[in-house]
């Protein structure tokens, strides 16, 4: 392999790919490779300006996802909530959903437990936007993507952008 193709940025999977909707598998190996595909998502979410991305966006079905937000990173391998609290609504967007946001209604603040990428157990707890960020990376692990909790009608006129849009690039 060479070294050009090993620090290519990781392509994001757009929706509908249908790997969006897949369940991934816990991580049981933590290695020197899993730790290079920790540093590639957070390299990929950079490049994309993100704040999160999962692993199934870039294919890849397994519990991981890195999260990055006002100068604090945060990698989620196995994530599961222990607590939540509160609501709030707030707007949301998606690297697999390009130009896409809405208004999504989430917990306030949400304690979870994640392994990282030497496999050490945490327990982290979020509110706000950090907590938002960390529900929908953990909903990519499940197959679940944002626009799931809009209304049929929002849903329905996102995926009519969404397919006008791929109809006119390629
Ligand atoms: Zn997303």
């Amino acid at each position: 392999m060479s070294n050009d193709l090993e620090n290519e940025v990781l392509e994001i999977k757009k929706y509908p790919d249908p790997v969006l909707r897949k369940k991934s598998e816990a991580v049981e190996v933590f290695d020197e490779e899993l730790e290079k595909f920790v540093k590639d998502l957070f390299a990929a979410m950079h490049v994309h300006d993100g704040v999160g991305l999962a692993a199934p966006q870039v294919g890849v079905l397994k519990k991981i996802a890195v999260v990055e937000y006002e100068g604090k990173s945060y990698v989620l391998i196995n994530p599961k909530i222990i607590e939540q609290k509160g609501t709030q609504l707030s707007e949301e967007g998606c690297l697999s959903f390009p130009g896409i946001y809405a208004n999504v209604l989430r917990p306030e603040w949400v304690k979870i437990e994640a392994q990282n990428e030497k496999g050490e157990l945490q327990t982290l707890e979020a509110e706000g936007f950090t907590a938002r960020a960390f529900l929908h990376e953990m909903d990519h692990l499940n197959g679940k993507v944002f626009i799931d909790y809009l209304s049929n009608l929002k849903r329905n006129a996102i995926k009519k952008k969404i397919s006008k849009n791929t109809g006119g690039h390629f």
